[in-house]
């Protein structure tokens, strides 16, 4: 690591301030100092040159008390915009952040093609509308990143995703070349384990993310990095077998958990036993408000089959924190309770199991956070995350007035 060169000096300092400046939200140059432990004489100089490029701008806080109100700094929120993609089996969404990592504007599209060429024509059709919304700004489109439900490699190429029936395609290159846009490609649970981990567990060094959808995915954050394995493969956690000789899995092996303790498979168990077809979400709050015992005999199941499958993760990762993504578990009543109830073997430890707070959206909005890092060169964003629309518009207004 050349860590006298002067370049790669200012390199790190100018990365670290920018962490700090996001971290916070609005700081003023000498807390800065005070936090980087740099200089003023460094802080100073960075400072000017970010301003310069438009990527921090000088405000006034209008709450202040009387006198003079201090000149604070902020990241410019409007300087470019990142585009976050989640390309689902028959829908694609997408997600417009600022800066700042607040969404701006989104879209779904519902798609009726498995073809490669079909789907490609579509994202370039919408993220050439997005790039055109984004040209006012300094920057622009600064990156689009696609969450995939299949195995992305370590230099991002698809593998393979099992239900639109893709092998071995190049989908970043296709793009890049059509587009002349950064684009990154990563696995749909990895984005949201960097999603939670950027908007809301910023002290977490440590944590697991599991998405219980279709399947089952999980995401591991170690030191602020995604863990991927050798390939990058690493987290096809739904294939992990909890029950020899069990029910077939597409994936050739019997008992997988997915197989068990994915959505899909509840919500077919439930219209087996319930006689009703396409049950939804709308028909689980009905039945919870109904008390219906069915219900709660097969979630009892659910809720069992989920806590095997976190008993292996929890013994092989020891996380700090275990974030569930999962329409259902936030859907019934203590659900985490329960699960931690069947926790209870003496080599269990782990300091937090918690639901998403930030769901169906995290995928998208971890892909927006990872097209920024990658913008801004820092290791990790600690972004605030919106709970409602008035939320963003008071978070995006709160750089109050440029100077
Ligand atoms: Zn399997």
């Amino acid at each position: 690591m050349p860590t006298g060169d002067a370049a790669y000096i200012r390199k790190l300092n100018r990365s670290l301030i920018i962490s700090k400046i996001v971290e916070a939200g609005i700081i003023s140059r000498a807390e800065l100092s005070k936090i980087t432990t740099l200089t003023k004489a460094t802080i100073s100089v960075q400072i000017a040159s970010l301003i310069d490029e438009d990527i921090i701008i000088e405000t006034q806080q209008d709450h202040s008390k009387v006198g003079r109100k201090p000149i604070m700094l902020s990241l410019n929120g409007a300087a470019g915009y990142a585009l976050g993609i989640d390309l689902d089996y028959s829908q694609i969404s997408f997600t417009l952040s600022n800066l700042l990592g607040h969404p701006v504007s989104s879209d779904t599209i519902k798609i009726h093609t498995t073809s490669y060429s079909d789907i490609f024509d579509i994202l370039v059709e919408k993220i050439n509308k997005y790039k055109n919304e984004c040209l006012k700004s300094r920057y622009g489109l600064i990156g689009v990143a696609i969450s995939i439900h299949g195995l992305v490699s370590t230099d991002e190429l698809i593998h393979y995703i099992p239900r639109l029936n893709w092998y071995d395609v190049d989908l970043k290159h296709d793009l890049e070349k059509e587009l002349n846009v950064n684009v990154y490609l990563e696995n749909n649970a990895n984005l949201s384990a960097f999603a939670e981990r950027s908007y809301t567990y910023h002290k977490s060094d440590n944590l697991v993310c599991i998405t219980l959808r279709s399947g089952i995915g999980l995401g591991i954050l170690i030191n602020n990095k995604l863990s991927k394995g050798h390939d990058g493969y690493a987290g096809e956690i739904g294939h992990m077998i909890i029950q020899p000789g069990g029910d077939l899995c597409a994936c050739g092996n019997k008992g997988c958990w997915e197989r068990y303790a994915s959505e899909s498979i509840f919500l077919k168990q439930l219209s087996k036993e319930k006689q009703v077809s396409n049950i939804t979400y709308k028909h689980i709050e009905e039945w919870l408000n109904q008390n219906d015992t069915e219900l709660h005999r097969q979630m009892e199941n659910f809720l069992y089959y989920i806590s095997i499958g976190l008993n292996n993760i929890i013994n092989i990762y020891n996380p700090e924190v275990l974030i569930i993504d999962s329409e259902l578990l936030s859907l019934y009543p203590d659900s985490i309770n329960e699960i931690k109830k069947n926790l209870s073997s003496s080599t269990i430890h782990y300091r937090e199991l918690l639901i998403s707070s930030i769901g169906e959206k995290a995928c998208e909005l971890g892909a927006c956070a990872l097209v920024i890092k990658n913008f801004l060169e820092i290791t990790m964003p600690n972004f605030v995350y919106p709970e409602s629309i008035e939320d963003i518009n008071s978070l995006n207004n709160m750089s109050v007035k440029k100077l």
